[in-house]
């Protein structure tokens, strides 16, 4: 099986867990990775992974130096990947023994097709995000003229076997039907029926209804095998005794469930006054807090300090409650720390997982692409709450007092807290060996290996 991940740590961290679980089924696994990556965050995963699967193959995908017009730096490199396809096809030519199937993300659909069908390579597609993102992209082109149209942003967009989809949650750029995003979105969603099947990292208890639906052919009808589990995670546990980072020491001191996590992602930076308003509302909320913060889209880009953002009085206020992290962490650690009660979460789907794995309630703030429909998803399951209209990235700044409100109550919640803990009693179920997730993974491999 040859793997091939677009760009973003949210979509190489699912390639890697399901590259993982592959390799440790004995299935061969050659992985694309296109280069130049975008953050250091993803050259660190990948070299990482390949320390500890020696027995993947790298294959470099090395893209053409355009000049593009200026975008999201992570949609540029789904764009570039598109124009350098010709040497995708090369690489998966000089493959020997030669590729049984080829795996490949979301965003690149329309791309690899055209490329695996002239060369007879079967074709499944990993869904990084959620079954409800999943059923919003397949059935996209239905919605056109309610997202288009005028509709207030209460209304709700039918999803046939779906509950109502409130079009508030829909951001911008796919309401706008001529973006290039929504563009590429419709040329994928043309191909849905050319492939041989789809993963989609989600589980019953989550996501259930969904992905009834989805397999009913009630949102396409002739849609190929869905392949729903939770991709398994790839790293070894922390070896015990390692030496600990000071924020894990801070953590190791806590009260159970006492300390609020505060991240939006790898990629989702929040402006100067909106960093400032989260602070206040951190300090006045009376909780301990550990907030990984960010103020580029690209890490490498980031060279602002928290003090430079917040100034002095604010920064030592925060300190004196609180650690603020600047760095990439390890967010499947913190969350599994006993002391963390609560998540204030951006929604990206890879941090939803870990949460309600984790049994963490969750204060969902979408900041854009498709974390407004994840956010829709987990108030509906029950695992966590939404801030409220706060807007999307930058359209306007969400003052710290009902920010700060908003967290009390994701604390306070019993009714969250129970649920949480209920849904992670259910996803360890689906998780044990044996279970739910290793048949369809088994069921995956026989798939492809038929
Ligand atoms: N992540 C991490 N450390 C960081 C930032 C992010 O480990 O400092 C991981 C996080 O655990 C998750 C992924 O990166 O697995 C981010 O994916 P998600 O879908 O939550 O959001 P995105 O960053 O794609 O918006
Ligand atoms: N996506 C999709 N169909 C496509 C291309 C992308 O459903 O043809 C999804 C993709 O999986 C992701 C979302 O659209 O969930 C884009 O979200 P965002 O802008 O937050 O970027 P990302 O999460 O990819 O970093």
């Amino acid at each position: 099986m040859v793997l091939m991940p677009s760009s973003g740590a949210g979509h190489v961290i699912p390639f890697l867990k399901v590259a993982g679980a592959l390799a440790s089924q004995n299935c061969r696994v050659t992985l694309i990775t296109s280069y130049p990556l975008v953050s250091q965050a993803e050259s660190a995963l990948i070299t990482r992974f390949l320390t500890l699967y020696p027995q993947v193959t790298e294959k470099q995908f090395h893209l053409l130096l355009l000049h593009l017009p200026p975008n999201d730096p992570f949609f540029r490199q789904w764009e570039l990947i598109h124009r350098s396809l010709p040497r995708l096809s090369d690489i998966l030519k000089s493959l020997s023994p030669p590729a049984d199937a080829l795996l490949s993300d979301i965003s690149l659909m329309s791309s690899t097709i055209s490329v695996t069908e002239s060369l007879n390579i079967p074709n499944y597609v990993l869904f990084a995000s959620s079954a409800r993102m999943f059923a919003f992209f397949a059935y996209y082109p239905a919605l056109s003229d309610a997202l288009s149209g005028s509709a207030g942003e209460d209304e709700l967009l039918e999803i046939p076997g779906l509950e109502g989809l409130p079009k508030s949650s829909v951001p911008p750029l796919l309401k706008d039907t001529t973006s290039p995003f929504a563009t590429m979105l419709r040329a994928n969603n043309d191909c849905i029926k050319k492939f041989d099947g789809f993963l989609i990292n989600t589980c019953d208890v989550l996501e259930g209804k969904t992905v009834r639906a989805l397999k009913s052919g009630k949102i396409v009808d002739g849609m190929p095998p869905i392949f729903d589990f939770l991709y398994p995670p790839w790293e070894p546990e922390k070896v015990k005794g390692s030496r600990s980072t000071a924020w894990e020491r801070w953590l190791d001191e806590q009260l159970p469930a006492s300390v609020v996590y505060v991240s939006f992602g790898s990629r989702a930076p929040l402006s100067r006054e909106q960093t400032i308003e989260v602070a206040k509302a951190l300090i006045s909320c009376n909780y301990p807090f550990m907030w990984v913060a960010k103020f580029s889209v690209v890490d490498k880009d980031d060279g602002q300090s928290m003090h430079q953002v917040l100034g002095a009085d604010l920064t030592r206020q925060v300190k004196e409650k609180g650690v603020v992290v600047q760095d990439w962490v390890d967010q499947q650690q913190i969350i599994g720390h006993k002391s963390v009660g609560g998540f204030v979460t951006h929604c990206g789907w890879n941090s939803i997982l870990e949460a309600s794995s984790n049994g963490v309630p969750m204060l969902g703030w979408p900041q854009g692409g498709d974390q407004g429909i994840i956010g829709v998803a987990i108030a509906e399951c029950g695992v966590g709450m939404l801030g409220g209209k706060w807007g999307w990235n930058g359209e306007f700044v969400v003052k710290g007092e009902e920010i700060g409100m908003r967290i009390r109550e994701m604390m306070e919640s019993q009714k969250l807290r129970s649920r949480a803990a209920e849904v992670m009693e259910d996803i360890d179920k689906a998780v044990a060996r044996g279970g739910v997730c290793d048949r369809t993974l088994k069921q995956f491999i026989n798939k492809f290996m038929s």
